[in-house]
């Protein structure tokens, strides 16, 4: 980026150029790229008009023709190239996550290492994509199945993870043969203009046989990702955002028979039982419910503490809201920072009203408009004690506010975890195995994570990522997430001299 683009602020400025983000990125009076520390404008951007992204989704479905021809070993050296830039480029990358996304340091540095992870995750699934023999009933016969590459993917990200998301779609759809079109969320292009930036360096370190388009970028707003959706040259969109874009997004990719991973919100809980660490719980409940600010799809939102230990636990959580070090996400002493916007802190503030009016105590939860000014959104992490669990515990507000409700018997506390319309995370806090095993079985937890003494919140890539429910049902990153990326064909060869049908069906001609 040549030092002379005025619409990029200073602090970001020499990041984005170290990180090889291009000038044609920016213009003057362009669409205005924010940061939550302040709330302030960090870069004026160019947007993705029509006919381009019209343009890439073209390119990309040319490029599948080539690139589904690679030989899956040769891809994941892309995905190896492509792990190296994030390796090189870590410290830069984390501190753009920080002031685009408002996380805290560490956390900016952990998604770029989640990014890290998953690379070496799929280089090594790039060998691996194997299908099953399967014995036939026919004598002479082999039956098998192969995974060829599926199509171009769409990959749509929501701000709160701004970068690792798309590599968890990005490093497996290129190691599984699929070219790759980003629509990032409007609130994080920069962070997405920078991974693109390191990603095209990987492809031209890679060489001549990753064909042209391979990899795309949209930028702008929700428009384009209707774009990909609507597509029919898009064989998969992955899309990552609140349920009610999922909700537009699925019925259309259903008409018209595409594939979804759809990864949506979440209104996560944790069990406290009576023989649980609270030691432990303490911790664990602490980072789940206000890390990130309380922005994390997989944040604990609504706690069941079991009566006998509800006064050796909840005062000692207030405590604990009552003194957390809430700042500048730059400065490493904090350990939360700004929500994303002022209507972030707005819909924080509404729910509280709410629980207030249905008999809820809240603890916390006020505006600290003395941080960065008024522009910027940081809020102090609320408590919110509940009669029952009941309206606005009921629905996710993407916000660090912890609802948490007695229980007397565990039947009753996992029946009302499961009473909510998402699925994506939970836990339990025990030390008495049959109640970890019930919350585990068939009976417990309905969600896609089901943990035991450790929060919902802070998944690792080896496990398939994902929620039931109106989470979306899709799963993304380790296991067998890879299986989405492809399609599976089941052959049948004939290799003796007769034809036997199956099922014993005989047609002589
Ligand atoms: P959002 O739904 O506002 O936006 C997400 C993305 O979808 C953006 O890129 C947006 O432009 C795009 N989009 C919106 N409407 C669209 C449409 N009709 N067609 C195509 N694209 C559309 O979400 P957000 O505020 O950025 O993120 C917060 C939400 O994301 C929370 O609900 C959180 O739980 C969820 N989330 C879920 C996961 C998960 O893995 N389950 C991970 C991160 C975030």
């Amino acid at each position: 980026m040549a030092p002379t683009v005025l619409s990029v602020r200073d602090d970001a400025r020499a990041v984005l150029e170290r990180l090889g983000v291009p000038a044609s990125a920016f213009a003057e009076g362009g669409t205005p790229a924010r940061s939550p520390v302040d709330g302030g404008v960090v870069a004026e951007l160019r947007e993705t008009d029509r006919e381009e992204a019209e343009a890439a989704i073209g390119r990309a479905a040319e490029a599948f023709l080539a690139w589904r021809r690679v030989p899956g070993p040769r891809r994941g050296e892309l995905v190896r190239l492509l792990g190296e830039e994030l390796r090189a480029h870590k410290d830069d990358l984390g501190r753009l996550v920080t002031l685009e996304a408002g996380k805290i340091l560490s956390e900016g540095l952990g998604e770029v290492q989640e990014m890290i992870d998953i690379c070496d995750f799929a280089v090594g699934l790039s060998r691996q994509l194997h299908g099953l023999t399967i014995a036939t009933e026919r004598p002479d016969h082999r039956m098998m199945e192969v995974w060829h590459p599926l199509g171009v993917c769409g990959v749509i990200t929501a701000f709160n993870f701004p970068v690792a998301v798309w590599s968890w779609n990005a490093a497996l759809a290129l190691v599984c043969g699929d070219p790759v079109i980003w629509k990032p969320s409007e609130k994080t292009p920069l962070t997405a203009l920078a991974v693109h930036a390191l990603a095209v360096k990987a492809v031209k370190r890679f060489g001549s046989d990753a064909p042209d388009g391979l990899l795309g970028l949209l930028i702008g707003g929700r428009e384009l990702g209707e774009r990909l959706v609507e597509d029919q040259r898009v064989a998969l969109v992955s899309a990552t955002g609140s349920t009610a874009m999922g909700r537009q997004v699925a019925p259309k990719l259903s008409a018209r028979f595409a594939r979804a991973i759809l990864e949506l919100g979440g209104n996560n809980a944790a069990i406290v039982a009576p023989s649980a660490d609270l030691d432990l719980a303490l911790r664990a409940i602490a980072f789940a419910a206000m890390g990130t600010a309380g922005q994390r799809c997989t944040t604990l939102r609504r706690l069941f503490v079991h009566g006998s230990v509800y006064d050796a636990l909840v005062p000692r959580l207030k405590a604990a809201y009552g003194s957390v070090r809430i700042g500048d996400p730059r400065d490493p002493a904090t350990l939360i920072g700004p929500l994303i916007d002022v209507a972030a802190a707005d819909g924080m503030a509404r729910a509280l009203d709410e629980a207030r009016a249905i008999g809820g105590t809240v603890h916390g939860g006020e505006r600290l408009r003395d941080i960065r000014g008024e522009g910027a959104a940081y809020v102090r992490p609320a408590l919110v004690e509940m009669p029952e669990q009941a309206g606005p515990m009921r629905r996710e507000t993407f916000a660090p506010i912890l609802y948490v409700t007695r229980y007397t018997e565990l039947e009753e506390a996992i029946t009302a975890q499961n009473a909510v319309a998402a699925g994506l995370s939970s836990s339990i806090f025990t030390r008495d195995l049959a109640e970890a095993e019930i919350f585990l079985s068939a009976s417990g937890s309905d969600c896609g994570i089901a943990n035991v003494n450790i929060g919902p919140s802070g998944a690792e890539i080896g496990g398939a990522f994902g929620g039931e429910k109106e989470t979306g049902g899709g799963r993304e990153a380790g296991s067998d997430s890879w299986k989405a990326y492809m399609r599976r064909a089941t052959n049948t060869i004939n290799y003796g001299k007769t034809l036997p049908l199956a099922q014993g069906v005989t047609f002589e001609v």
